[in-house]
């Protein structure tokens, strides 16, 4: 029923994985609406009290399919990028945040921009020691960073700035000691420690939970979280149309494709 996600239940606990290994689990329309519909099935299983959000194969995933935008995208209007981007990247996105059911992105290998964007909206992140975090969107295309600034939210300020300004990678290990990353395990047994803490969480009173998750929630929504995020996907889409933009995008798209295949 899926093509490019796989989804399953284990017990207590779904697990939505990225699956298409060949193409670094890149994100492709297709991709995205099926993981919007396995979250919306997930949730509405009362058999299910955790979910988990990964990736099949090396990597986690290293963003949105670049590939696919460019022979399918490229020519669109403001509007229609505009409409394209708003629902599968900002409200699919803000969909795992809100989701009332708790959430785990069990991340390996590249967790690159788009990836990163989406395993941030998980409640938890359990990393292998061989992961690793970028979002070069900055440098490499021009734009203005992904389209959901989750960033300053779960690396503090400074370190989303360096993140941002520089386009480097942060190790597990980085992101454990900034508080991105809850746990760093052994790439061997990432699935088993993951599948361990999603059983355990399954096994919280489910209402008392979505509450706390709620209020949890809340109080960055208190703090302008949800406007903030709004904010920025707006300049986002102005990023798309500045002369920048159309001046590094070829070369910029080129490169990120050829690093992709590396
Ligand atoms: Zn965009």
């Amino acid at each position: 029923m899926f093509h490019d996600i796989e989804y399953r239940v284990e017990g207590a606990v779904a697990l939505i994985l990225h699956d298409r290994p060949e193409a670094r689990n890149a994100e492709s329309k297709r991709l995205l609406d099926e993981m919007d519909s396995a979250l919306a099935k997930a949730v509405a299983d009362p058999d299910v009290r955790a979910i988990i959000i990964g990736g099949n194969g090396p990597h986690f995933s290293a963003g949105h399919d670049l590939k696919e935008a460019q022979r399918e995208r490229q020519n669109f209007t403001v509007e229609e990028r505009w409409a394209y981007e708003e629902r599968r990247y900002f409200d699919y996105a803000l969909r795992i945040w809100d989701c009332p059911k708790p959430t785990i992105a069990r991340v390996q290998g590249a967790c690159v921009a788009g990836g990163f964007m989406v395993a941030n909206m998980c409640d938890l992140l359990v990393a292998s020691d061989d992961a690793f975090f970028a979002d070069p969107v900055v440098r490499t295309l021009s734009a203005a960073a992904v389209e959901v600034l989750v960033h300053p939210w779960v690396m503090g300020l400074r370190s989303a700035k360096e993140f941002l300004f520089t386009g480097e990678r942060m190790t597990a290990e980085q992101a454990h000691a900034i508080g991105m990353v809850n746990r760093v395990v052994a790439r061997e047994t990432l699935e088993d420690e993951t599948m361990a803490l999603a059983q355990k969480i399954a096994e919280t009173p489910p209402f008392a939970l979505r509450l706390v998750k709620r209020s949890l929630n809340r109080s960055f929504d208190a703090q302008g979280f949800r406007t903030a995020l709004s904010a920025h996907f707006d300049l986002h889409q102005l990023s798309h149309v500045s002369d920048e933009f159309a001046r590094n995008r070829g070369s910029g798209l080129a490169e990120a494709i050829e690093r992709a295949k590396g």
